[in-house]
């Protein structure tokens, strides 16, 4: 039986699959179980930051799991905290980590440390968390209440009450109230369309919600990890949140999740915990990454690539006018608004037959995430394609 049949037979079909099975990579390049190429313009959904194959990581993780792999969150464990170090240095504030295994999973984290900070006072219940319509939080009880999109509430309730939804971040200053525990918002809507916030009214709102001593998440989930040039788009946007969530990119494609915060006193002991967060393995995975990144941003590689593939973009945008709308995004979370969701698929089809992948984001965005060590050679091999798909139309 074949590996598409297995599927059918013994995986739920949560999923609409593409027609195609990749077997090996080599940075951003993936290559299929029938031998063909392609150049990856997703990195897995904004996972693998750093290039497939990568011999770092790869070398780190294989040392790494002829040793030790899991021993609980019981004992000490030398890569976690060095992964913590390495990640709060890099965001610059003052913070401490915790260690799950999904983006969802750290949104969990996030709410809960809002809502026992939310507790504080003990005679006020502070539990609602304000979250944006069109965002993203993720596919748990919670976080998919969390989510602004009421076509994913359609089964699955009874929900966790106190989920509040702002029409935008205009609409977030008139909902806060004496049970507000938190605002939880992309800085860029992945999921949503790619859909970057406005810099002042963000910091307008932090500014706010200092005030009144409501903390701010930052699902950076997406965002994070250097996606849009700074470790975190928190440090881009100018402002210091109470909490980030971190995951996709910051592991490379091992599975990880962080909740960071400033608010260091609210979990104690019992709280919170995961069996597998934070294991010798995907904390030394983030250790690994994380260095790899820090590198390519001092040296001036992970900007340089940046303009490489928005010049790239850009120039693909002007030449097929007719069918794309807008460019959008910041850094290398970029995408471009067809004029149509039936022609977006029908380009996403025909870039995969013509060797190079790339994402739909909301109703009617073409999405980029690329690995952010992209090449010069694959940025360009990847728009060939991708015009031959075009004229293809
Ligand atoms: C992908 C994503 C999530 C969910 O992450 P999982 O690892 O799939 O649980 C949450 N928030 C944002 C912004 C995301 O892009």
């Amino acid at each position: 039986m074949n590996i598409k049949e297995l599927d059918k037979k013994y995986v739920l079909p949560t999923y609409g699959r593409a027609d195609v099975a990749f077997v090996k990579g080599d940075n951003a390049t993936l290559e299929d179980d029938e031998g063909k190429k392609y150049i990856d313009f997703t990195s897995g959904i904004g996972v693998v930051s750093v290039g497939h194959g990568n011999k770092r990581v790869a070398k780190a993780l294989c040392e790494q799991v002829a040793s030790l792999t899991h021993t609980s969150n019981l004992y000490y464990i030398a890569p976690q905290a060095l992964a913590a170090q390495k990640v709060v240095e890099a965001s610059a504030y003052d913070m401490q980590c915790f260690f799950g295994n999904s983006g969802a999973e750290a949104n969990e984290g996030a709410i809960k440390i809002a809502r026992k900070h939310g507790e504080r006072d003990g005679e006020i219940k502070r539990y609602k968390i304000i979250t944006l319509n069109h965002s993203f939080h993720g596919r748990t009880i919670t976080t998919v209440k969390a989510t602004g999109q009421e076509s994913m509430h359609n089964y699955f309730g009874p929900f966790p009450d106190g989920f509040v939804y702002a029409d935008g971040i205009d609409e977030i200053a008139s909902l806060l109230d004496d049970h507000t525990a938190g605002v939880m918002i992309e800085l860029i809507q992945g999921e949503g369309g790619v859909e970057p916030q406005d810099k002042e009214k963000v910091q307008a709102l932090a500014k706010l919600l200092k005030e009144k001593e409501i903390p701010l998440i930052i699902d950076e989930v997406q965002t994070g990890a250097y996606r849009i040039g700074e470790f975190t788009a928190s440090q881009a946007y100018g402002i210091e949140p109470e909490i980030i969530t971190l995951a996709k990119g910051v592991g490379g494609g091992v599975p990880v999740g962080i909740v960071m915060t400033t608010l260091k006193e609210v979990l104690s002991a019992g709280d919170h915990g995961s069996t597998f967060g934070g294991n010798f393995l995907s904390a030394r995975a983030v250790c690994e990454v994380v260095d790899i990144l820090d590198e390519l941003k001092k040296s001036g590689d992970l900007e340089n690539t940046s303009r490489v593939f928005n010049k790239a973009l850009e120039d693909f945008y002007q030449a097929n006018s007719d069918v794309f709308t807008q460019k959008v995004g910041i850094g290398m979370m970029c995408g471009l608004r067809a004029k149509d969701a039936d022609t977006l698929a029908k380009i996403i089809d025909l870039a995969r037959q013509n060797g190079v992948m790339v994402l739909k984001a909301g109703r009617n965005t073409l999405r980029f995430l690329p690995p952010l060590t992209i090449t010069k050679e694959e940025i360009d091999e990847g728009f060939q394609a991708l015009s031959t798909a075009m004229s293809q139309l």
